[in-house]
């Protein structure tokens, strides 16, 4: 690990002068779990390390006011996982913690930070001798002639197929929630959906973050599809591993006719990918396993596999039917 400068802010405009100071080579640090794990490889670089730890402010859960529910940057993921309201009234949401890393990880990261995770592409975590546009702009993409069984079905690009690897934001995006992000521009606010950008040309440049802004929360619309909601995660093993695909469903039913329906997919895209057509294919009608494989096919439709992960296309439309399927079950 390259030797770095560290300081501990002691609040958000603090922590905000100190990155401004301190200019582009530097990393804020929450959990540490993904951050001092890229800088021990060598894939982050920064100069100067800010420390938020000290922000109690963004610690909070709350989940008593009328219309949203609330996290703070800082809470952690295992806080968030086991809070008894998300739990019953967004399982979705709880899920998709629960299902995401160890416990001991969970512990230390936060759920803010969680957003910010970069790809697990093996070639950009191991580097030379292998091309990475991603770590290095310009240099190629090893994975396109390569190993690509976890690469990305949709958004990718000549330059880039990675897939985005976290669990929380699909969940986040499958309820359109929200992130108040406070800069040197001022705070402003933005779907989660609007946070990740798919790789084009420059594979490099992950988030509409402007330099210095910081996440401060992520708010979440209160709504009734929340209670039949899950977050179905298929891996290569049963814990402690990213998902192959992913699912966040959500159904509000009115008798046996779908009223709405929430669909995103993780694990097979560049950035959390939500299904709107494949949820429009099933408002309106009955709830059947039929209609539920159709939603499936929906979503996948504009599928593009690579050369070895064309087995996500049919493991991803039965996540589909089985996670609504579970939703269903829940209303
Ligand atoms: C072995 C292993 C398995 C894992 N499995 C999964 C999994 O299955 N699913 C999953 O979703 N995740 C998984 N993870 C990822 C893990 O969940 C993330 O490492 C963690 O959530 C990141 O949170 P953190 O607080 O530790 O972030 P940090 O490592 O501290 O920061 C991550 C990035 O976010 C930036 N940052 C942090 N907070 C803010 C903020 N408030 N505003 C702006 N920038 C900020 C940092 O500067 C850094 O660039 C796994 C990690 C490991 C090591
Ligand atoms: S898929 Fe993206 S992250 Fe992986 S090697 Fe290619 S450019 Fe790098």
């Amino acid at each position: 690990m390259q030797p770095f400068d560290y300081v501990r802010a002691t609040s958000v405009a603090d922590a905000m002068r100190a990155v401004e100071a301190a200019g582009p080579g530097t990393r804020l640090l929450a959990g540490g779990t993904t951050l001092y794990d890229l800088m021990k490889l060598g894939v982050e670089t920064p100069d100067h390390v800010v420390d938020i730890n000290g922000l109690r402010v963004l610690e909070t859960i709350d989940t008593s006011q009328p219309g949203e529910l609330a996290f703070g940057a800082l809470a952690r993921m295992s806080d968030v996982a086991a809070d008894p309201v998300i739990m019953r009234d967004y399982p979705a949401l709880s899920e998709s913690l629960w299902r995401a890393a160890s416990q001991q990880l969970r512990n230390m990261a936060s759920v803010g930070g969680n957003l910010l995770q970069r790809t697990r592409c093996a070639y950009f975590r191991n580097g030379p001798p292998f091309a990475c546009n991603k770590r290095a702009s310009g240099s190629g993409c090893a994975a396109k002639e390569g190993i690509d069984r976890g690469h990305a079905l949709f958004g990718g690009s000549e330059a880039c197929i990675a897939v985005y690897p976290g669990d929380w934001a699909v969940a986040l995006v499958a309820f359109d929630a929200q992130l108040d992000v406070e800069g040197p521009r001022g705070p402003r606010s933005l779907p989660v959906e609007a946070l990740h950008i798919p790789p084009g040309a420059t594979p490099d440049v992950e988030t509409t973050l402007a330099p210095g802004e910081i996440i401060v929360r992520i708010r979440v619309p209160k709504t009734a599809l929340g209670r039949a909601s899950t977050y179905h995660k298929i891996r290569d093993r049963e814990s402690y591993a990213f998902a192959l695909v992913s699912v966040a469903a959500a159904l509000r039913m009115e008798g046996d006719t779908v009223a709405e329906a929430r669909l995103a997919l993780g694990g097979v895209a560049t950035r959390p990918w939500r299904a709107r057509e494949a949820e429009a294919t099933l408002v309106g009608r009955p709830f059947t396993p039929d209609t539920a494989r159709e939603a499936g096919e929906a979503a996948f439709a504009g599928a593009r596999p690579g050369r070895m992960n064309g087995f996500k296309v049919e493991l991803g439309i039965r996540a589909v039917a089985d996670a609504l399927s579970i939703a269903r079950e829940r209303n």
